[in-house]
């Protein structure tokens, strides 16, 4: 048996009931496949069995009270996954689905995606099974002071800087720091993600977003094509739905649906942005809501509907595994041409096979929606500097990461034999450089 076969084999044996970390495992070791060939170094030192095991797992109680003086428990989680090239690096994610093994394939998927940055940065994930919806500001406090109040002992600026991730906005980062500041008596910059008042950087909000439509601009430049006049269908209504909806329709394209997990939106004449931002940033309110007030808008219960609009471009922006094999041959058949991952794992590997073998550009989500952590290593600097860039000056920087990302993937797509597959050609590019690192660091 071949050794990406047996590590593979290996993994899923050594990890049983853990479907997302096969899946994430699966889709980036067949990538390496070429690599791994290449390198026989990598077999006998058990480079790939090592990348595929965690350094560290942390579980913890996060006990809390609600407003009516109730106790609940929820699992607190932080898998400091890979530090060979800078320290552990990833988001927080609060949401009822979140268990050990939605938490791995993040923290997987994150080592290759911060290497893609070019920045220092190692992989982590975490989070918790709490459900932020429906509960008071007070509520969100007490739950994130108490699940600091076992985290900050794991993480520091040097060690480990979590960020936000679904369920984990603004709000939460806020009461996150505070409880660490608290804790540990220090101002650092332990958290991205952090309001402008105390450390944060312009256009950390706006990053995975903007990010994720400044690649696909390129990829579309790059085949003699743009955003002007194109349909958009994106799902979603959060952080990254919405700043992606921004650039998208600032560049001339029509964007036409959105949704949240209820159901979705269709708006033939264009997504009134502004009416979407009031619902889902002010109000914390539920994206039915739009049609109620916006003329012409149709809202549509249950989300698969969604990928059976035709649009030119698609952009999965809200959670694992939205595009099943039935969703990509429902968008192949109404002339999609190109689709560019916001959310994480978004598209399923069927899905995957599906968009390949009818020829669509896929931007996967290692490499497209890598500009909100590599913001976050922006935002890293400037606390590290005490320095504050204008949003200009980090827009910038955020769109020439981007395109770097895509040539390389691209350029390594070429030089292992697939070119156009930017599947593999993500997991080769974002691998090389930890390999190198794991190697010259000897066996640990
Ligand atoms: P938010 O919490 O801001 O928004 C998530 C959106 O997705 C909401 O509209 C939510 O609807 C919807 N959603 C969540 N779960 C489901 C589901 N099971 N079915 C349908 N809709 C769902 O999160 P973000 O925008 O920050 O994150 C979205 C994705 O992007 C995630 O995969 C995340 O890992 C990824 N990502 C985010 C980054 C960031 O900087 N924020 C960086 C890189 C990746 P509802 O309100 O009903 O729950």
């Amino acid at each position: 048996m071949n050794y990406v076969d047996r590590v593979l084999g290996e993994l899923k044996a050594k990890n049983p009931c853990e479907p997302e970390f096969h899946q994430a495992a699966t889709e980036i070791l067949n990538g390496l496949r070429p690599v791994v060939e290449r390198h026989p170094e990598y077999e006998k030192t058990a480079l790939l069995e090592r990348f595929v095991e965690p350094e560290r797992v942390v579980m913890f109680r996060v006990p809390w009270v609600d407003d009516a003086g109730k106790v609940h428990v929820n699992k607190g989680y932080r898998v400091q996954f890979n530090s060979a090239i800078g320290p552990y690096k990833g988001g927080l994610r609060f949401h009822p689905s979140v268990n050990l093994s939605i938490i791995k394939f993040l923290g997987l998927e994150q080592i290759l995606k911060n290497s893609l940055t070019g920045l220092p940065i190692g992989g982590g994930k975490g989070g918790s099974d709490f459900d932020p919806k429906g509960k008071s500001d007070m509520e969100i406090m007490r739950f994130c002071q108490s699940f600091m109040t076992e985290l900050f002992r794991h993480i520091g600026q040097d060690t480990d800087v979590p960020a936000g991730d679904i369920g984990v906005g603004g709000r939460e980062i806020g009461f996150l720091f505070g409880q660490y500041k608290r804790l540990k008596d220090e101002h650092v910059g332990v958290l991205t993600g952090r309001g402008l008042s105390y450390g944060g950087s312009l256009a950390r909000t706006e990053a995975t977003g903007y990010g994720l439509v400044y690649m696909a601009e390129e990829a579309l430049a790059c085949r003699g094509d743009g955003f002007k006049g194109k349909t958009v269908v994106i799902s979603g209504s959060g952080n990254v739905a919405i700043y992606a909806c921004e650039k998208a329709q600032s560049l001339g394209a029509k964007v036409v649906a959105m949704y949240d997990s209820n159901g979705y939106v269709y708006d033939k004449n264009g997504i009134d942005l502004a009416a979407v931002k009031q619902i889902k940033e002010v109000e914390r309110g539920r994206i039915k809501e739009y049609a109620d007030r916006v003329k012409g808008a149709e809202y549509h219960e249950g989300c698969k509907g969604i990928w059976n609009i035709p649009c030119d471009i698609a952009l999965p922006c809200a959670t694992q595994n939205e595009i099943d094999e039935a969703s990509a041959k429902a968008l192949v058949k109404n002339g999609v041409k190109y689709v560019g991952e916001g959310a994480n794992m978004p598209t399923t590997l069927e899905g995957i096979s599906v968009f390949r073998k009818a020829g669509v550009v896929f931007l996967p989500a290692k490499a497209a929606n890598a500009g909100g952590v590599a913001t976050s290593a922006l935002e890293m600097a400037q606390s590290s500097g005490r320095l504050f860039w204008t949003f200009e000056e980090v827009d910038k920087k955020l769109k020439n990461i981007m395109v770097n990302i895509y040539r390389n993937m691209d350029a390594a797509a070429e030089e292992y034999g697939v070119k156009g597959d930017y599947v593999a050609g993500a997991n080769i590019a974002g691998f090389k450089k930890v390999a190198d690192a794991m190697m010259a660091q000897g066996i640990v």
